[in-house]
């Protein structure tokens, strides 16, 4: 494990990155790695992710109390000390409100689809926790029910948390998020988004070994759902959480990309999610134009 003093200097790092790449406003974010068994570097309340020093830190046990700091740790650290709990092999927790990903929490979107490779052998599937108050014992409540499964994952109306096994690690894959967050919203507008197939999302799960990517969870094929790889029984624990991920990746029959929903709408088969492409909207505005002739 790195010195105390690097890791104060990372966590300095990391702020002024997040608030340089537009992911935090103001004093929005937190950041904090452990020290040690029983002790958390934490970034402090009320301060500029883009403007700390290295002295500015907290040190706290995992129940939250303040061992050493002259500031007060983050108003999110409840959020935080649930993920060290329930996450032994985590050792840093980052979260912000990259604008982007951010824009997909508001709009209930959850970025789950099968699109990038990169995206499935690293983060898998980023599902949406629940709405929650922040700073209040709701928000480590929504996040548990994901955590055991995801290293990363959206917060309704609010932002983007993710984790790792250092800190530079659980910032990348903010980077990761942020980055497939625009990626996506760029295919919609331009109102076509291919998918992997199951086939091949099968395969980029066999290379994750390969690659040293130590997943949190598998994604299991399950039979008889078209679009999910699980049921919903067979994705939840007994307490509910979240046991492995879901990514929409329909079969390929052969073929590694599979035409988006639109397109499989239009063959005729049945889908709920309805979206109008670009010349959709502009043919249903001439019908409409020429209807008031
Ligand atoms: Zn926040």
């Amino acid at each position: 494990m790195s010195s105390e003093s690097t890791l104060r200097a990372d966590i300095v790092e990391v702020g002024r990155r997040m608030y340089a790449r537009g992911y935090t406003a103001s004093n929005d974010g937190n950041i904090s790695v452990r020290l040690g068994p029983d002790r958390l570097l934490m970034t402090p309340k009320s301060v500029c992710k883009g403007f700390m020093t290295p002295d500015m830190m907290c040190i706290t046990d995992l129940e939250g109390r303040k061992l050493q700091g002259d500031r007060d740790p983050s108003s999110e650290m409840l959020m935080h000390l649930e993920v060290y709990r329930q996450r032994p092999d985590v050792q840093a927790v980052v979260h912000a409100h990259p604008p982007t990903a951010t824009g997909f929490a508001v709009a209930g979107i959850p970025l789950d689809r099968a699109v990038l490779a990169e995206v499935l052998t690293t983060l898998g599937s980023i599902p949406i926790a629940e709405y929650a108050t922040p700073s209040t014992r709701e928000l480590p409540e929504a996040v548990r029910k994901y955590i055991k499964a995801h290293d990363g994952m959206l917060l309704a109306n609010h932002g983007a948390l993710t984790v790792g096994s250092d800190l530079y690690g659980a910032y990348y894959k903010m980077e990761t998020i942020e980055h497939f967050a625009k990626i996506s919203l760029v295919a919609r507008l331009l109102g076509r988004e291919n998918l992997l197939s199951r086939e091949e999302v099968m395969r980029l799960q066999e290379l994750r070994g390969s690659y040293g990517i130590q997943a949190p969870a598998p994604i299991c094929a399950v039979p008889g759902t078209d679009l999910e790889f699980r049921s919903v029984s067979d994705r939840t624990g007994a307490a509910g959480d979240a046991t492995c991920q879901t990514v929409q990746a329909p079969k390929g029959d052969g073929s590694r990309l599979v035409a988006d929903v639109v397109r499989r709408t239009a063959e005729g088969r049945e889908d709920e999610e309805i979206r109008l492409t670009y010349r959709e909207l502009s043919a249903l505005l001439e019908d409409a134009i020429r209807s008031l002739r």
